[in-house]
């Protein structure tokens, strides 16, 4: 019904793969006439060119999970013809991921926007998890909670990092990358109407974990006195505003340190003042992301947040990944450090949404966090060598920049570099003709919703034009081989990401929807 209405009410084309349709859907458009059908993969290119509507059915039982895709994919919805549930709408816009990532790879352009090492794991990572996959004792489902050896392991590390007992079967849960333990936090502790605080920028990830809790985010911005901080280290969250974003509902604060995308590392200082406010609220739980724990520069040290006073561990969940420190983002292990009462809301729900991570995945990073404690090419543990690389690459990436028309910001930790583009010549906001071309040419998306939003043009004509972009001395080719990722890629248009600095009209106004 919902496709008669549908064809009915528009004037478009319907395009349907000839063999793949059920018998249902099959009757259902020769009823409706006027559809052609096309064989194979190609149907939804011809759909996508001439705007028509595609339509494949995905069950055999006919027509209630059949899907339609308007415009070749731009959307898509339920033939039962309902929307999304609530916690779901929006989320099939495209992400910068959808259009910047061909882009690059369509222009051989330095991909500087994802939050991920582009170095391969290091040799005994790689040996680990060819073994762990040759293991059969690990190929069958894990535990929940996770696989007691690497639990141990990831103990073990935070036990001398938080100065406490940190037991494996009582405080830990593996998830499935430190983006489920987002998920899952938020999911375990926050009902429908509470509220949450973000600072921001932020992961663009904990808005929508906030969203489909049917929860409201509060944002509170990171602010800097300067209007060109030359350093992350100047950025400051303002304590009252930070307090008078909290109510009777906050359920739950976000933290990111390292943060991503400026790179803050917060001081002890800070965190102390953060805890006084948060103790004027006492249902109030703390989402620690310690993502970069293992990246911070330049003698900054990162200590979680839940060692700043034994009633801050009490009420936090902190998380972390295995992918950014040994460069293994792919393998999606990320864990949970908590008291147990804590973690075990997570693990009850955990069960109900994947199970278990992935075996050999969790043997393999237990195989590789054993051995990262021992010396490692003169350093003496594997975290240090890949903190003082880090630090390198960091300082070689901001000479590179500095040679440019860019202004870096000095990141204190993390995998991003901010830069001030006010300098940046003759870039008027607009795509240019010839960059326009460029995409149309080569039949890449652009999301409507962002083609007049001058962030998204310069970063579309930074990835095409690399000679004219940032005034750039010397080939950008060179920044391959630091392998390091920066800079965030930016929104303007999301009116919930919140300014670095006041004044409307500095680019230093950039905003996270780095991954
Ligand atoms: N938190 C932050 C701050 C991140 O930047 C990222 C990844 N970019 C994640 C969480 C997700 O980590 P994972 O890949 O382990 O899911």
């Amino acid at each position: 019904m919902f496709l008669k209405d549908h064809y009915r009410s528009s004037s478009v084309n319907i395009i349907s793969p000839a063999c793949k349709s059920p018998i249902a859907m099959r009757r259902i458009l020769k009823s409706l006439g006027a559809v052609r059908k096309v064989h194979g993969a190609r149907a939804m290119d011809i759909a996508q060119k001439e705007k028509a509507v595609f339509v494949s059915g995905m069950s055999s039982a006919g027509n209630s999970k059949s899907v339609i895709h308007r415009g070749a994919g731009v959307a898509t919805e339920e033939m039962a013809g309902d929307m999304p549930p609530r916690r779901a709408s929006g989320l099939n816009k495209p992400t910068v991921w959808n259009e910047f990532t061909p882009l690059a790879r369509a222009t051989s352009a330095v991909n500087l926007g994802q939050g991920f090492p582009d170095c391969p794991p290091p040799a005994f990572v790689a040996r680990a998890a060819a073994a762990a996959f040759q293991n059969p004792q690990v190929s069958m489902y894990a535990p929940t909670r996770g696989h007691p050896r690497l639990l141990e392991a990831i103990a073990r590390k935070h036990s001398s990092q938080l100065k406490r007992e940190i037991k494996g079967t009582a405080n830990v849960l593996a998830t499935v990358g430190a983006s489920e333990g987002i998920f899952l936090a938020v999911q375990s502790f926050v009902e429908e109407g509470d509220e949450v605080v973000v600072i921001e920028p932020a992961f663009d990830l904990y808005f929508s974990s906030i969203q489909m809790a049917n929860a409201v985010a509060r944002h509170v911005p990171l602010r800097s006195k300067s209007e060109q901080p030359s350093s992350s280290s100047e950025l400051h969250i303002d304590m009252d505003e930070l307090e008078s974003a909290f109510s009777q509902k906050t359920r739950l604060l976000i933290l990111n340190s390292p943060h991503n995308p400026t790179g803050k590392v917060f001081t002890q200082d800070e965190k102390e003042q953060i805890a006084r406010v948060l103790r004027k609220y006492p249902d109030c739980l703390v989402l620690s992301d310690e993502v970069y724990e293992h990246l911070t520069f330049d003698g900054a040290k990162h200590v979680p947040f839940a060692a700043t006073a034994p009633d801050m561990w009490d009420r936090t969940i902190s998380l972390y990944t295995f992918g950014k420190t040994f460069s293994a983002t792919g393998w999606k292990l990320g864990w949970a450090v908590a008291p147990v009462n804590l973690i075990q809301r997570m693990v009850n729900i955990q069960q109900h949404i994947v199970f278990c991570v992935p075996h050999p995945i969790q043997e393999a990073a237990a195989e590789a966090m054993e051995s990262a404690e021992k010396p490692y090419e003169g350093s003496s543990s594997y975290y240090e060598y890949v903190t003082d690389t880090f630090n390198r690459k960091k300082d070689k990436l901001l000479d590179i920049l500095r040679k440019t028309s860019l202004v870096p910001m000095d990141p204190e930790g993390g995998l991003f570099i901010m830069c001030n583009t006010t300098g940046v010549k003759a870039f008027v906001g607009k795509l240019p003709e010839e960059e326009e071309a460029i995409i149309s040419a080569g039949n890449l998306e652009i999301d409507p919703s962002t083609r007049n939003l001058s962030d998204y043009n310069f970063c579309r004509w930074m990835t095409m034009d690399e000679e004219d972009a940032a005034g750039f001395q010397e080939p950008v080719v060179g920044v391959t081989d630091f392998s390091i990722t920066g800079s965030s890629s930016c929104d303007y248009s999301d009116s919930s990401c919140a300014p670095v600095h006041d004044e409307s009209s500095s680019r230093m106004q950039l905003y996270s929807r780095s991954g």
